[in-house]
């Protein structure tokens, strides 16, 4: 992509609106423009992250064996009185009437939807476990939007479903996806920590949140050190193993790590001083275990292996993409700017050409730019003739992890320098070598 024809609308100014760095970061280069109150269109460098973070979590629900879907935005009241959460769910909900008079809402999650779904065509324990998902944008009315996509009122969710014949299997299945948001997490560059959570609205006796820290998180949260070093499951864990997914559970839930709502101080107290970490975090996966709490309301049900019908046992798994964007940044920036973790990079590599117009700058930028477009990597192509200082400031900013700088004198003599966002490191490399050592 050359600089030329993207649109970055980078702000000089810092926003005043924004409180918090991430908010003002994504505003300054361009990632997002508020529409209104908790409301954001995501721009062409942040609908770059946003897909990003989506794809590995596609990728990690695909492995565990997660099947996607998509479900409508707009929901009807009906199938939310069957569960009878229309009248409980409150002021959150944005409820909507369409012209015949019918009471619609938009929805903020989908345990009715989907359970609907489920009972429409499966009716054997044969064809179970079964889980659904699908990303799509819900709404809430959050009293207090703020901070940008952390809590916006319309965002993106990765919402999915497990269904189950009986406790026991339900809960390999709660296993599965606590497997897989450790691999997610890890994958998008950021530490996220189980904590035992409440499950409000939802529902349901077994939860965990996945927080990441960060001094400007909304939650105060309490974990033993242990959790810092953890080592994640790798790509070949294996979903179908039971007792190896549960054993990977016990191991992260072990050490104290709860949020302020579930805290217990005498426990946390009572550990060594060196070991306890009180902080802050945000919270960006939320998993629940809720047995029948639809399926039994929702007449969800299947025949088990003894002829009888029993409610399904379900549970849902879900992870903000649009926080997770912002939330990143929180985790991963510095003065100049954002550092994006390789692998959610809006691009791979930064292309500044110091003096466009100049013969030799051209041509070494545009063998470059051909060079590692041809080996695969994603390069944003400084190519507009703006002042050197202004592209490095803007190039920080945007925070992609390489740089390759093209000035005259370097071009005439056969050098660029490579520049590394995260630790500032630079060095002269000939011309020649520059596509090879990025990729
Ligand atoms: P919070 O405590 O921040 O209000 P929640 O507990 O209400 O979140 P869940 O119902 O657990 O949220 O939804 C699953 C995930 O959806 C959250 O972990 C978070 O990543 C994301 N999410 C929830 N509300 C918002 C929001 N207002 N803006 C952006 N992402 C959100
Ligand atoms: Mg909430
Ligand atoms: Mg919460
Ligand atoms: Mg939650």
């Amino acid at each position: 992509m050359r600089m030329s024809r993207f649109f970055l609308p980078i702000l000089k100014e810092t926003p005043k609106e924004a409180e918090i760095v991430s908010h003002r970061l994504m505003l300054r280069a361009g990632m997002i423009r508020q529409q209104a109150a908790g409301s954001y269109s995501f721009l062409p460098l942040g609908k770059r992250v946003l897909d990003k973070v989506c794809a590995i979590i596609r990728e990690e629900q695909n492995r565990a064996g997660a099947n996607e879907i998509l479900m409508p935005t707009i929901q009807s009241a009906d199938l939310w009185r069957e569960s009878g959460r229309y009248d409980d769910y409150g002021k959150e909900m944005l409820r909507i009437e369409d012209r015949h008079g019918r009471d619609m809402l938009f929805g903020p999650t989908n345990e009715e939807m989907v359970t609907d779904i489920f009972r429409s065509s499966v009716r054997s324990y044969k064809d179970l476990p079964l889980n659904l998902y699908h990303i799509q944008w819900k709404f809430r009315d959050e009293v207090r939007p703020r901070f940008g996509v952390l809590r916006s009122r319309e965002f993106l969710m990765k919402d999915a479903y497990s269904f189950d014949i009986d406790y026991e299997s339900s809960k390999t299945a709660y296993d599965r996806m606590f497997v897989a948001y450790l691999r997610t997490f890890q994958r998008l560059g950021v530490k996220a920590i189980p904590m035992r959570a409440d499950t409000g609205p939802i529902g349901g006796e077994l939860s965990h949140e996945f927080l990441i820290l960060a001094s400007t998180g909304e939650s105060g949260v309490f974990l033993h050190r242990d959790y810092l070093e953890m080592e994640t499951p790798g790509e070949g864990v294996d979903f179908n193993d039971a007792a190896g997914l549960a054993k990977v559970v016990e191991t992260w839930t072990t050490p104290y790590a709860a949020t302020e709502d579930m805290h217990e101080a005498g426990t946390f107290d009572a550990l060594p001083e060196a070991d306890r970490i009180a902080a802050r975090g945000i919270e960006v996966g939320h998993i629940f275990h809720f047995g029948t709490k639809y399926s039994e309301p929702m007449n969800a049900v299947v025949t088990g292996p003894d002829g009888k019908d029993t409610p399904v046992f379900m549970g849902s798994y879900g992870i903000g993409p649009s926080r997770l964007v912002a939330a990143i940044i929180e985790a991963s920036h510095d003065e100049a700017g954002i550092i994006w973790p390789k692998s959610v990079a809006p691009f791979d590599v930064g292309l500044i050409n110091m003096k466009p117009g100049d013969a030799d700058c051209d041509a070494a930028c545009e063998a470059i730019y051909a060079g590692l477009t041809a080996a695969g990597q994603d390069v944003l192509y400084d190519d507009e003739d703006t002042r050197a200082g202004a592209k490095f400031a803007t190039m920080d900013l945007i925070g992609l992890p390489m740089q390759v700088i093209v000035g005259p004198r370097g071009a005439k003599s056969g050098e660029a320098e490579l520049k590394n966002r995260a630790t500032g490191e630079r060095t002269a490399v000939p011309l020649a070598e520059i596509v090879g050592r990025l990729s």
